[in-house]
């Protein structure tokens, strides 16, 4: 960190971190970036958290990735068995020339024998025209929908019940409409640590007078500042808010107007939730009747009510249960499309949004146009002018995250293509994953770092992190953003478009694009989102939200406030019953284990590790328990645990901490060396494919 006067230069970008999308300015000296300040964003209004102001440093670490790297013919067999800071002891440096030609070289071999043996993942943290082409790359290039990142892991779920119930899978209104209402139920989230300046916003609600209800199995740190805390046992989410609608039903504090002019099968779910009245939910959620009636009373006998929700939510095997609920009660208290009203799940990644709009997903095209439908492929491969696989690509949804890994084991997948993803360190039950890496007969990585997953590869291609590209990204907000380069990428790392494209070239398609604006203006002709939304507006005005309805309009903050975009324009009542987690504790695995991220570390810590003053904050992989989980297991604070699931064990230094239910073991899993993924379960909910991070049986033992 350097002299807060002393730069060159300032550039103006978005933080590469979390979804709230905070503006920042990097203050860049010879050729480093010295310091970051915030800006007056539409999202952050100068705020920033302390990654966004403190973890721009990774960028400069020497680990770095500068040259092109192919693995060694006499390399040690593939595992997590290379040192980041010296890789040449498995790889050998290539010229990219070669590189690339090895790369698409194996994939086309694969792709010889059967189009379907290659599978893709994309990434949340690279550009919105990234997205784009590297979805383009394994549909037209390989002619199937085997294309997939990370919103698997995180709001897949949230994002099929808004698609089915309303009509969208982005949020009905931002989070800053929180000025506009008077109620706001904040649950399954920590938005304190994983949305920090999106946090100050609701803190600063409760502070004016606004009513917050903050449920989650964690007193996470909003409670402080809650009119109502409902700290719910794991996975009790569907018996809650069903206890709390039928309240609304029962005691007719609905908004019959709205559910008539806006809404279908309302009826059905009226009956449906007679089944859950509170004193018959209260012992499964471990919470009292009378509280869950007043929590109930408070949100909708408010004037304007918004629901924010993060992965505490959408992590279940039943995740896509739990969003049904939260659209249920937003659609019955009339809570949409007016201001101060939404449905917001708060988007993780800095780009998960605009990955998923991108079509970076396996069954849907950009703007989530369903790949099953003939007309709408039609209208891609004019676009794309061709693809590889004939006159058509596959009307066949591809295969997820989780099921890839699965795939390999099987012997349908046998290449991959990762770009900016980490899954050796962030899918569930790692070890299974991992395992599937190695078996790969040909593995692409792109990457800025040698990753965990990297330390698979057979080739690795040096990319370029976020503050060294160009390129537009769009957070929890709908808001469209634009990046900007502060430095070059380091020694002969590329932008992550540029290498797509020379990949693709190799791979026999034809692409000619010589800048992301281009890349954008193609994107622009398959996706009504960005109608009005041109490159040379984001570059003058930094943001717009989509949809923007004219080439002035900022855009709109608010939708749907006059229907749905759903057959007949209205919005459905999906009823959801209480289902159990995959696996539920015994005798042997008699604790519950919820995996999650804290403030200073982001995600699998490929870049907050490599940050110094985050890592010196929070330097060593921990978990935390109540006082009364250490007394039983006889732990001191500070001490060694061993944490055992089905799957696997890993010690860490165990943290007391009186927000973590009795019983109950919270793990964040940024840290390598005692990965908490290869404790979770991988299996998943049914209409997201997201697997259960948020709960597995585990036992606790004192460890050395
Ligand atoms: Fe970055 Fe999110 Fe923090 Fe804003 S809140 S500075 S986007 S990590």
């Amino acid at each position: 960190v350097g002299d807060r006067a002393d730069y060159d230069e300032e550039v103006a970008s978005v933080c590469p971190f979390c979804g709230v999308g905070c503006q920042l300015s990097f203050k860049v000296k010879d050729g480093r970036i010295r310091y970051v300040e915030g800006l007056d964003g539409p999202a952050n209004e100068n705020r920033l958290c302390v990654k966004g102001r403190f973890g721009f440093d990774y960028i400069h670490h020497p680990h770095r990735l500068t040259k092109p790297l192919i693995r060694r013919e006499d390399a040690p067999p593939k595992g997590l068995n290379v040192d980041p800071a010296n890789p040449l002891t498995h790889f050998r440096e290539a010229t990219w020339e070669e590189a690339l030609e090895y790369a698409a070289k194996g994939l086309a071999e694969l792709r010889a024998q059967k189009g379907t043996y290659v599978a893709g993942f994309g990434s949340a943290k690279g550009s919105n025209e990234e997205a784009y082409l590297f979805q383009k790359l394994i549909r037209q290039g390989f002619g199937h929908n085997n294309v997939d990142h990370c919103t698997r892991l995180c709001h897949a779920s949230s994002v099929a019940a808004l698609l089915e119930n309303v009509g969208s899978g982005a949020v009905t209104a931002t989070f800053n409409e929180i000025e506009n209402a008077d109620v706001a139920l904040i649950i399954g989230s920590n938005a304190i640590e994983n949305h920090p300046v999106a946090a100050t916003y609701f803190k600063q609600f409760a502070r004016r007078g606004g009513k917050l209800i903050v449920a989650d199995p964690r007193g996470v740190g909003l409670g402080r500042f809650a009119a109502h805390r409902l700290q719910f046992k794991p996975g009790a989410d569907v018996a809650l808010l069903n206890a709390m609608m039928h309240v609304i039903v029962e005691e007719e504090l609905y908004d019959a107007d709205y559910i008539a002019r806006f809404t279908e099968n309302w009826e059905e779910m009226k009956t449906h939730l007679k089944g859950f009245p509170p004193e018959k939910m209260a012992e499964h959620c471990g919470i009292p009747a009378e509280e869950i009636r007043a929590a109930a009373r408070t949100f909708a006998k408010g004037r304007a009510g918004m629901i924010f929700w993060g992965m505490g939510v959408s992590q279940h095997v039943h995740g896509t249960d739990n969003a049904r609920c939260l659209i249920s009660l937003a659609l019955m208290t009339g809570n949409v499309g007016r201001p101060g009203t939404g449905l917001h799940p708060l988007r993780g990644q800095n780009n998960v949004q605009g990955a998923s709009d991108a079509g970076l997903i396996p069954m849907f095209l950009p703007d989530y146009q369903t790949v099953t439908d003939a007309d709408i492929r039609r209208r891609f491969v004019q676009i794309w002018g061709g693809v590889w696989s004939g006159e058509d690509f596959s009307a066949e949804k591809g295969l997820t995250v989780v099921e890839i890994m699965d795939a390999i084991h099987a012997g349908d997948i046998r290449g991959m293509y990762i770009m900016g993803e980490n899954p050796a360190m962030s899918d569930p039950d790692v070890d299974h994953a991992r395992a599937a890496l190695a078996k790969l007969e040909h593995l692409v990585v792109q990457d800025i770092f040698l990753t965990e997953t990297a330390m698979f590869a057979d080739v690795i291609l040096p990319a370029s992190a976020w503050p060294e590209k160009t390129g537009t990204v769009t957070n929890t907000n709908r808001q469209v953003q634009m990046g900007r380069p502060a430095v070059p990428p380091p020694g002969q790392a590329r932008e992550d478009w540029r290498i797509i494209t020379d990949l693709a070239n190799r791979l026999g398609l034809d692409w000619s694009y010589g800048h992301p604006r281009e890349i954008f203006a193609e994107m622009k002709r398959g996706m009504g989102s960005l109608d009005n939304i041109t490159w040379e507006r984001l570059e003058a005005e930094g943001a717009v939200t989509y949809p923007s309805l004219s080439p002035e309009d900022p855009g709109q903050a608010v939708v749907f406030g006059d229907g749905f975009p759903r057959a007949g324009g209205r919005a459905r009542f999906t009823p959801a019953n209480v289902l159990p987690p995959d696996e539920t504790p015994d005798a042997e695995y008699p604790f519950v284990l919820i995996t999650g991220r804290q403030l200073e570390h982001w995600h699998t810590g490929t870049m907050t590790r490599r940050s110094a003053v985050l890592d010196a904050v929070e330097p060593e992989a921990n978990c935390s328990m109540h006082p009364s989980t250490l007394r039983k297991l006889g732990v001191e604070p500070g001490g060694m645990v061993r944490l055992t699931t089905r799957r696997g064990s890993v010690e860490v230094m165990a943290r007391m901490d009186r927000a973590v239910a009795p019983d109950t073991v919270f793990i964040p899993f940024a840290y390598v060396e005692a990965a908490a993924n290869i404790l979770t379960n991988p299996a998943l909910d049914p209409f997201g494919k997201i697997p259960e991070f948020k709960f597995a049986a585990v036992r606790v033992e004192k460890a050395a």
